[in-house]
């Protein structure tokens, strides 16, 4: 499996432009584009900000991108489906502050069917079924273009989680519910890049995200762009990046165990010096080194004591509420109805938190964090 890897230093058309080819070059460059083929580019539009803020896949990189495929005669569908809303007028907002409107000025067609359909996959290990939107079906090949960022839920969000956002913003919260612990909500992250199979996966790593990510972190030069025709392949380089362990990547864990990925990065073709842009003090999302539990436990005693430890060690979202306005946001989208707002400020109902970490996720403050009890700090 290859991973290419190149120097990319800022977010210049010139500096995207040799950076891209030069990390595309190993799987042929683009000549997989052919005229009249319609080309979809799933960047990370995860919500309303600024590029600046890494939260989302910077539109310079995405122009230069479209760009390059347009000059192959190919249109461009670029589109991603945020958290919150599915609609016109949602999605145009944040195509407006995410920059994506110089993407368009490039030549590309910013998507406007807000349509979902319904997909049945009974190859899959957890998402036999499943919602996506229906714009996905209106092009020939997939571009996924993810930023890298730390996530509260699956200590890094890169190629294989930026999948996640086929599914229409609105159903997404049912999926936390469904697939309710890391394991399975990696399954049908995995399962959800098995079945629309991006032709390439590019990530932007020029500006990361670390910290309270994926949207509450701190930008982070790191100065690479990345890409692989295995999401999976590329998700174990951007690990390696930014320090955090495979083994504490699940989604990472899924594709290692259904042979999608080596498990280990000796096993990949790299080209490209990675090293220059590993970052050993790249802040992880606090949690990200938190202690397995129950894994494999077959026994009663097993389970039960899996369970406990879990209670008392897991990691869980935590209200710093100086920063918090009462914007009553992480209620809403909470899926499992755990968090009621009093005197204007979220409590979390623990018993039936689910450690989903989309209030921490969609906290446009920044104001929920993830919190590691003090005793499995002590016992790492
Ligand atoms: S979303 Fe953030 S700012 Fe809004 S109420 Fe919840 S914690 Fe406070
Ligand atoms: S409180 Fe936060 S982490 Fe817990 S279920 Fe609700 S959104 Fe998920």
């Amino acid at each position: 499996m290859k991973v290419s890897v190149a120097k990319c230093s800022q977010y210049s058309p010139e500096d995207a432009h040799i950076a891209l080819q030069e990390v595309l070059a190993p799987f042929g460059g683009l000549v997989w584009v052919r005229e009249g083929m319609t080309i979809g580019i799933k960047a990370n539009l995860v919500t309303y900000f600024h590029p600046e803020t890494a939260a989302t896949t910077h539109p310079v990189l995405l122009c230069e991108l479209i760009k390059m495929i347009r000059s192959r005669g190919a249109d461009v569908i670029l589109g991603d489906s945020p958290g919150g809303l599915y609609n016109h007028f949602y999605v145009n907002r944040i195509y407006s502050a995410t920059g994506m409107k110089s993407a368009e000025a490039a030549g590309a067609k910013l998507n406007q069917d807000f349509s979902a359909k319904q997909a049945s996959f009974p190859e899959a290990k957890a998402a036999t079924t499943f919602t996506y939107t229906g714009w996905l079906d209106n092009v020939d090949a997939i571009i996924n273009f993810a930023k890298l960022k730390t996530h509260g839920m699956i200590g890094m969000s890169a190629a294989a989680k930026n999948m996640f956002g086929v599914v229409p913003g609105t159903t997404k919260p049912e999926y936390h519910y469904r697939f309710p612990n890391t394991e399975s909500f990696s399954d049908m992250i995995v399962d959800l890049d098995e079945y629309f199979k991006p032709r390439i996966s590019i990530i932007d790593a020029v500006v990361g995200m670390e910290g309270n990510g994926p949207t509450a972190g701190t930008p982070r030069h790191i100065g690479a762009i990345a890409a692989s025709e295995s999401p999976h392949a590329l998700d174990l380089v951007c690990a390696k990046i930014i320090g955090i362990s495979s083994e504490n990547v699940p989604t990472l864990q899924a594709a290692i165990k259904r042979n999608l990925c080596p498990s280990t990065i000796g096993e990949l073709e790299i080209i490209g010096d990675v090293e220059q842009f590993c970052i050993p003090d790249f802040k992880l999302v606090d949690g990200a080194r938190s202690l397995q539990f129950n894994s494999g436990a077959k026994s009663k005693f097993g389970k039960f004591t899996g369970k406990v430890l879990k209670r008392f060690l897991a990691s869980v979202p935590k209200l710093h509420a100086a920063e918090c306005i009462g914007c009553a946001e992480c209620a809403r989208i909470c899926p499992a109805k755990a968090i009621t707002m009093k005197k204007r400020k979220p409590v979390i109902a623990r018993d039936q938190c689910i450690r989903c970490f989309c209030c921490q996720e969609f906290c446009p403050k920044g104001a929920m964090k993830v919190h590691r009890p003090w005793i499995a700090r002590k016992l790492e």
